[in-house]
């Protein structure tokens, strides 16, 4: 038996008339407990991809399993009735005429009415709604609506929980603060659930990790800060976070480029490879000899975001503390502040580098799933 609470195995799925497969040849396992997020622009295929776990649509190719049974693999099919799965859609989607107790204990139909009650009441502390529970749907706020969305899908035990871009009907504030919330809810029940979401800071900070789908595909899939620091591909670069490609020469096990030196690990790739520098990967030092001149910047608070212009012709996005302030104009030196980047030939990942006077070994917080990769299509 798997010990995987959920396992796609080449999922695939075309809807009549489309041009592609919604989803296409989708593979990753969730563990059991674990909070994996989707994460993609609209019409990537999220939706469809939950839809399949769930059971509303059937597969055209690959498997789906749930607690090591197999709930379709173009022979069997488990309707989504029979799956103990339960899901939070964007909406709340809940019973206008029930009571907050009444929606919470909606699908305990096989429980007695004390067992209901029992259960009710302990979901409602668990989400914060124990004062809530006779009240009707339309006297909540935004985060209680959630908070009873949230109990009512946990209430009979689902082996999995479905969450569908379940924040974009609260506001900017609130749902900042529902992400904590409901990671922490979903941390203390315990449940293994996947989270579907456009938003990639919501993603980062409710899932343990994340997969990012373009396409109908899974481009990558890992924790939050691999997918942010060392995305497998170009285009899991530009989707998540904001950054810059910076061009190095390599020779021998050397790259260089116009933010410094650094070791290549791994075995050598092609001459010429990208660096992907974050904002804040880099520091700005005013200073008349350096390479670099400033641009502009932009003023947010607690940081300014400058545009630098390299030798090499790129222009270098750097956030730094807006203590530090410095003209347009200025020239400045530009000093790499990690240690380790990831490097990329035209599509993919090919590399890492290790900033020159490091042990190649340095960066212990690097899982298997980067060390080691040299290519990744
Ligand atoms: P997401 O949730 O990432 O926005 P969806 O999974 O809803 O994306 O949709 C993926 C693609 O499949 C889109 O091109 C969408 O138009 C198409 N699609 C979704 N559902 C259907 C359907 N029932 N029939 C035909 N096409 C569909
Ligand atoms: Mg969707």
């Amino acid at each position: 038996m798997s010990t995987q609470s959920i396992v796609l195995s080449g999922a695939t799925k075309q809807f009549a008339g489309g041009a592609s497969p919604a989803v296409w040849d989708v593979s990753f396992d969730v563990e059991p407990g674990e909070i994996v997020a989707l994460l993609g622009p609209s019409g990537c295929g999220k939706t469809t991809t939950l839809r399949l776990i769930a059971g509303f649509e059937r597969l055209d190719a690959g498997s789906v399993s749930i607690n090591g049974r197999v709930m379709d693999d173009g022979r069997g099919y488990v309707p989504p009735e029979k799956r103990s799965v339960g899901m939070v859609f964007q909406d709340f989607a809940l019973f206008p005429h029930l009571t907050v107790a009444g929606n919470i204990g909606f699908g305990l139909i096989r429980s007695s009415k004390r067992e209901r009650e029992e259960r009710v009441r302990e979901l409602a502390e668990l989400a914060g709604l124990t004062e809530f529970l006779d009240r009707y749907p339309h006297q909540l706020s935004g985060g209680q609506q959630q908070r009873v969305a949230l109990a009512r899908a946990l209430a009979p035990k689902p082996d999995v929980l479905l969450l569908d871009e379940p924040f974009s009907n609260l506001d900017t504030e609130l749902r900042v603060q529902m992400r904590t919330e409901v990671r922490e809810l979903l941390k203390a029940v315990g449940t293994t659930a996947v989270l579907v979401t456009h938003d990639q800071q919501e993603a980062m900070t409710v899932a343990d990790r994340m997969a990012v789908m373009l396409g109908g595909r899974v481009e990558q899939i890992d924790t939050p800060d691999v997918v942010y620091h060392y995305p497998a591909t170009r285009a899991v670069a530009s989707f998540v976070g904001l950054g810059t490609f910076v061009p190095a020469r390599i020779a021998g096990a050397v790259a260089s480029s116009d933010v410094g030196q650094f070791t290549i690990d791994g075995p050598p790739g092609p001459d010429n490879v990208d660096l992907l520098l974050r904002p804040r990967d880099v520091t700005l030092t005013v200073d008349p000899e350096g390479i670099a001149v400033v641009q502009s910047r932009i003023f947010h608070g607690a940081e300014f975001t400058y545009r630098v212009q390299l030798p090499c012709g790129v222009t270098l996005q750097s956030n730094q503390p807006s203590h530090i302030d410095i003209s347009p104009g200025t020239r400045v030196s530009v000093r790499c502040a990690r240690v380790r980047l990831a490097a990329y030939d035209a599509d993919a990942r090919v590399a890492l580098t290790t900033a020159a006077g490091f042990p190649t070994a340095f960066g212990g917080e690097l899982t298997s799933s980067v060390v080691g990769v040299t290519a990744t299509s």
